[in-house]
């Protein structure tokens, strides 16, 4: 899976400097950055193995700065790819050569926030996290949770419609979202959706979230708030064997309990995350699910009793129930700095496929002997209560053809989550990573129609181009 990036087009490469010039025209000099030391910064985004300097990369401060950037590529033919944090795992965020960068980051202000009414009102540069810091003094937060949370900000969370270890019982980005402004790429900005549930018409909100910054620059968001609940408390279960994890997810979720977070490590993430965090996971079993549920004491203590008692028959080594905010605490440290814990260890790529919970054991059984026929490693950790599996495919970069194996790895995993049913990403998006891999989810009819409604918004598909759809497939709509 050697990802090709298109030539770029030498006409818009010759005329970089009256580029730059128009751009300078619309944003103040702090926000237009040319020269190549600190355009290198954002070269790349969380898929570090690929790279493109971008022609200049501008980070306004508005929604009418961005509609007249817009503006100005349109008529100029200029490729724009935005930009949140770049913390995008499949190479959403990368640049091209002839491609101009985005960025939102400046933009991130609360506009509003109505606690009576649950919705709050923000530029989209802010954090995920900065959502929930705003609004926590009133006992309220933004549920979706990505692990990136610190740093990722809500304009990529729209565009990859992203997800976290909590979304299982409230939902992932879509479903925590009311309302979008889109700046498209002719300058024109439109309101999608508003402070309300659902709107007349098509589903244009739900088309913009997860469309990979490719049918406009949002630059506000309207999002739902939640009350946080009165407690919650996670619990560890500890298997000897893999499948027996597997199938207790499945008989949890067959069961209709919705913990609010259920989540997968086998050994080797539990090694790699405990080393890290130190945060309490049984080193002796194969695998370990962290279930965690909430409500009143009460609420909380029946939920895990019935929950016990559906895990028993796979003969969990441990059950073990968090006893203090600390403790609580440090288990999800160690579930949220997994991709990072890795890192520490090996170089790793994530895989991020869906599959129906059901075939939870059989995938898991077909991930291992897929990695060991490459003489490779592998650690998974996942969002197993809705079959969101990461699979991490760790090799050593210095190795000659090691890359190119954990490659080829990763794209016999995700042909595999499609083959039982399932999809090629959960929440990380296509981008560059998995783009050409997407015939195998789509006959040639699907895509073209996809591709049209593309067209639509970027008739020039001049908005982060190459990415999503295969390049021979663009030529061909
Ligand atoms: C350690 C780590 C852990 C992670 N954990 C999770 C996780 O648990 N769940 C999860 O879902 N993801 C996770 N991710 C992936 C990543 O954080 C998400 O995809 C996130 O939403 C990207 O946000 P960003 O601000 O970094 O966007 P970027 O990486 O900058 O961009 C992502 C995409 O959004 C587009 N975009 C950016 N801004 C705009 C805009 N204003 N308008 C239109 N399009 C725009 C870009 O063009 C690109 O296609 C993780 C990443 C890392 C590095």
């Amino acid at each position: 899976m050697s990802i090709a990036f298109p030539k770029p087009d030498e006409a818009i490469l010759s005329r970089r400097k009256d580029i730059i010039g128009g751009l300078g025209r619309i944003v103040a000099p702090e926000a237009l950055i040319v020269s190549e030391d600190e355009r290198r910064a954002f070269e790349t985004d969380g898929l570090t193995a690929y790279r493109q300097m971008p022609l200049a990369v501008v980070l306004p401060s508005s929604t009418e700065e961005i509609s007249a950037i817009m503006r100005f590529c349109q008529e100029n033919g200029v490729k724009v790819v935005p930009r949140g944090a770049g913390t995008s795992l499949c190479g959403g965020a990368i640049p091209q050569a002839d491609a101009i960068v985005l960025g939102v980051s400046k933009m991130n202000r609360v506009l509003d926030v109505d606690f009576q009414n649950r919705i709050a009102r923000v530029e989209t540069g802010i954090t995920n996290l900065g959502i929930s810091q705003a609004v926590a003094h009133e006992g309220f937060f933004y549920a979706p949770d990505p692990s990136s949370q610190l740093a990722c900000t809500i304009a990529g969370n729209i565009a990859m419609n992203s997800g976290g270890a909590h979304c299982l019982k409230y939902g992932v980005t879509t479903n925590n979202l009311l309302g979008v402004t889109l700046v498209q790429i002719d300058g024109t900005v439109v309101q999608i959706g508003g402070e309300h549930l659902d709107s007349a018409g098509y589903d244009l909100l739900g088309l913009i979230t997860g469309s990979e910054g490719q049918l406009g620059v949002v630059t506000e968001a309207v999002v739902r708030i939640l009350r946080a609940a009165e407690g919650a408390r996670p619990a560890l279960f500890g298997f000897e064997r893999v499948e027996d994890a597997g199938a207790c997810t499945a008989a949890i979720i067959a069961a209709g309990i919705i913990p609010v977070a259920l989540e997968y490590m086998d050994k080797p993430a539990i090694q790699i995350c405990e080393a890290f965090a130190h945060a309490g996971y049984p080193l002796d079993v194969e695998a370990m699910l962290i279930v965690e549920v909430e409500g009143s004491d009460q609420e909380i203590d029946d939920m895990l009793r019935r929950i016990v008692a559906i895990a028993e028959p796979f003969r969990p080594k441990t059950i073990k129930v968090s006893q203090s905010e600390a403790e609580s605490a440090a288990i999800w440290k160690g579930r949220k700095s997994a991709f990072g814990a890795t890192g520490r260890v090996a170089d790793y790529i994530c895989m991020d496929g869906t599959i129906p919970t059901g075939q939870l054991p059989y995938v898991l059984r077909r991930i291992d002997e897929i990695t060991k026929s490459y003489g490779l490693g592998v650690a998974n950790v996942f969002h197993a209560g809705d079959g969101n599996l990461h699979p991490l495919v760790m090799f050593n970069i210095n190795k000659p053809g090691e890359m190119e194996k954990a490659e080829a790895v990763g794209e016999e995993i995700l042909k595999l989550c499609v083959e039982v049913g399932g999809c090629l990403t959960g929440e990380h998006g296509v981008g560059i990573e998995k783009r050409d891999l997407m015939t195998h989810q789509f006959s040639a009819t699907d895509l073209a129609q996809q591709m049209r409604v593309r067209s639509v918004f970027d008739p020039l598909w001049l908005l982060n181009p190459a990415k999503v759809f295969p390049l021979e497939g663009r030529l061909a709509a």
